[in-house]
């Protein structure tokens, strides 16, 4: 499933690119540590250089350089913290090798050309935790199995939308979304089923909601949707026209079965001075409600 990701933020990680981020740019900062201080230990004690340190392309074939100039998705190569990592790379490594040469040549280093080796060392050390901490927020964030954010990164999304409703008085809503009768997707196809029903209606939901409508998976079949600038009659429409849809969208479980599932809503406005809390009780209420009527319906809390 294609995940889809927050736009605004373009072009961020996906969480399989945020792993291999993690893996690999850990375990490039602890090698560069261990190339730094060999490197330093050379020119402090003038020891031979290696033969690597002459080669002008020796940074391509370090176990850093061969992930990085090797098969990383397109997604992350595009990414310009990615980018700006291979540029300090090679600016750095650059200067390494005119230090080499120096070096080999028993001539002196001059002051500047090592100030400026000691900055590149920086600025690459500085790029690689850059992205290495998007990658740990992209993480902390995101639920591996539906791509959507997590509960944890609910509160503070809850709070900046507050925050604006308070600030230019627009309506902001909070939907919860619960599957129906999920147990007996587990029972009946068993719980690979059931994962792969919820990635599909994760996917689904993002899907068809704005780019900037927010989805959280709150616990296991339960999703809070969050609808800035938004009234209450408009995200009803809304989360029927979602509800119509997901009743309709095939799931492919196995070779050749394909379920249909539904889910109940309940939604409430986002009370921009109470605490968020308050709110997501009202949405849970109308849930609860929309369930005991019979499920896959929405109702809007107040009740009527
Ligand atoms: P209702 O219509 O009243 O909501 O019934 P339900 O069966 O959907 O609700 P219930 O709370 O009885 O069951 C939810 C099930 O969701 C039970 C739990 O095992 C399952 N579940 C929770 N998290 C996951 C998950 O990550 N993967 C899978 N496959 N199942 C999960
Ligand atoms: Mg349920
Ligand atoms: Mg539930």
């Amino acid at each position: 499933m294609a995940k889809k990701k927050d736009k605004k933020a373009f072009p961020l990680l996906n969480t399989e690119e945020a792993e291999e981020v993690v893996h690999e740019l850990g375990r490039a900062l602890d090698s560069h540590r261990d190339w730094t201080n060999r490197f330093r230990k050379m020119l402090v004690c003038r020891t031979k250089p290696k033969a690597s340190d002459l080669n002008a392309d020796a940074y391509k074939k370090t176990a850093f350089g061969r992930w990085y100039y090797g098969k990383v998705h397109p997604h992350l190569r595009d990414h310009p913290d990615f980018r700006a990592i291979g540029k300090h790379h090679e600016h750095m490594h650059g200067l390494a090798h005119e230090l080499s040469r120096t070096i080999r040549d028993k001539e002196n280093v001059g002051i500047a050309q090592y100030d400026a080796f000691v900055e590149s060392i920086g600025c690459f050390r500085l790029s690689v935790r850059k992205l290495l901490s998007e990658s740990w927020d992209m993480l902390r964030h995101t639920d591996p199995l539906t791509g959507v954010l997590t509960r944890t990164a609910m509160q503070a999304r809850f709070e900046d939308e507050q925050e604006r409703a308070r600030r230019n008085g627009q309506p902001c809503c909070v939907g919860m979304m619960d599957l129906d009768h999920f147990k007996s997707i587990n029972d009946t196809y068993g719980h690979q089923a059931g994962d792969k029903v919820l990635e599909v209606v994760a996917g689904y939901t993002l899907g068809h909601l704005r780019n900037y409508d927010q989805v959280f998976r709150y616990g296991g079949e339960e999703f809070v949707l969050l609808f800035p600038n938004t009234a209450i009659d408009r995200a009803k429409t809304v989360l029927d026209r979602l509800r119509r849809g997901l009743k309709r969208k095939p799931i492919a479980v196995g070779k050749k079965k394909n379920l249909h599932v539904s889910a109940s809503f309940g939604v409430a406005d986002l009370l921009p001075d109470c605490p968020a809390k308050m709110s997501l009780e009202n949405a849970d209420q109308a849930l609860y409600a929309a369930k005991k009527a019979g499920r896959n319906r929405v109702l809007v809390w107040p009740l009527a």
